[in-house]
């Protein structure tokens, strides 16, 4: 049996179903496991995604992209494959994409999290004879704080700003953890409660809303009148933003950042006055759960450093290779 996903320049390509998963050239057909910008390439003919993150990748490819929504677990057929998307718990719309030819099954993760986030559906285990998965965190440096901590640590840190006069400005990435943060946050103060959002986050966060997620209230800063007191508020802002004039108007403010990079620092923290560890991703001992609980007897790593979990997974007698992409 020849192989259900391989490597080409474009991307991952399935040669049965004559289609690439999130490729980063132009092509014809592309299954596209979730929004973010490098897994979402404009300009294909057509796409499929999850129907929960439709809007989202409508939102990056723009209006005129032929879209597909796909409802999880629903089989569709693309050439001689039988397709179907699950959740991966990485984001709105996350998917792993399940792909059987003559009953042979190979999953390919996309970007995944095993914790707990209460702004998508939580991954499912999918049963396979090859897993690809994402590597962004394969080391056993990273093992993630409880679920849950992260927020309740940026909750006290809020508080304690509020109490010191300060605004909290959180920077956090626009898509998925503002969201996951704005979720999470309703377990510690009253829904009722406003948060303010950098204008690249409005569009973004009512398509949660619409999705039916539960989040606290948003308001954008740009709404705001100029001699608006930020002083007790919490203000979420891109990375990108970090260092520019438009933050003038929100001081005086302390600054936080919530990212799984925080896990193994790189010196990112120096620059915030405060680093929160939230990842989207699976740390090294969800990695090597999820890998076990597919059964997969071969995985293909990819997307980050995967030496090490080959080298792992070849001394417990599985068959694993690293699949170099370059994005
Ligand atoms: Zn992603
Ligand atoms: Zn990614």
């Amino acid at each position: 049996m020849s192989d259900l996903v391989v490597l080409r320049p474009e991307g991952l390509y399935c040669p049965a179903g004559d289609f690439y998963i999130d490729p980063h050239k132009r092509v014809t057909r592309a299954v596209v496991t979730h929004a973010h910008g490098d897994h979402a390439k404009s300009g294909c003919a057509r796409y499929w995604t999850a129907t929960p993150g439709y809007r989202l990748l409508k939102t990056r490819l723009g209006a005129a992209a032929q879209v597909k929504p796909q409802d999880y677990g629903q089989v569709f057929e693309l050439g001689g494959a039988r397709v179907s998307l699950h959740p991966a718990g990485h984001i709105l719309g996350s998917a792993q994409v399940r792909i059987e030819v003559d009953g042979e099954v190979w999953v390919v993760s996309g970007d995944y999290k095993r914790d707990d986030d209460p702004s998508c559906a939580p991954f499912e285990v999918v049963r396979c004879d090859t897993f690809v998965t994402e590597t962004t965190f394969a080391s056993p440096d990273y093992v993630w704080p409880p679920s849950g901590s992260a927020s309740a640590a940026i909750h006290a840190w809020w508080q304690q700003n509020r109490a010191d006069g300060f605004a909290s400005v959180l920077f956090c990435y626009a898509l998925g953890k503002a969201q996951r943060v704005l979720a999470e946050l309703r377990r510690h103060v009253d829904a009722e409660t406003t948060v303010y959002l950098h204008e690249a986050m409005t569009k973004l966060v009512g398509h949660y809303r619409r999705e039916g997620i539960a989040m606290l209230a948003t308001k954008p800063v740009n709404e705001c009148v100029a001699s608006h007191d930020f002083r007790g508020a919490l203000i979420l802002v891109p990375p990108h933003a970090f260092g520019t004039p438009w933050l003038k108007r929100l001081a005086p403010y302390r600054t936080g950042f919530a990212s799984g990079w925080m896990g193994a620092d790189n010196g990112r923290s120096a620059k915030y006055d405060r680093g929160f560890t939230l990842s989207d991703h699976a740390d090294w001992p969800s990695l090597l759960r999820t890998i076990d609980e597919t059964g997969a007897r071969r995985v293909l790593a990819m997307h980050g450093d995967s030496a090490l979990l080959v080298a792992l997974l070849r001394a417990r007698g599985l068959q694993a290779d690293a699949l170099d992409l370059q994005h």
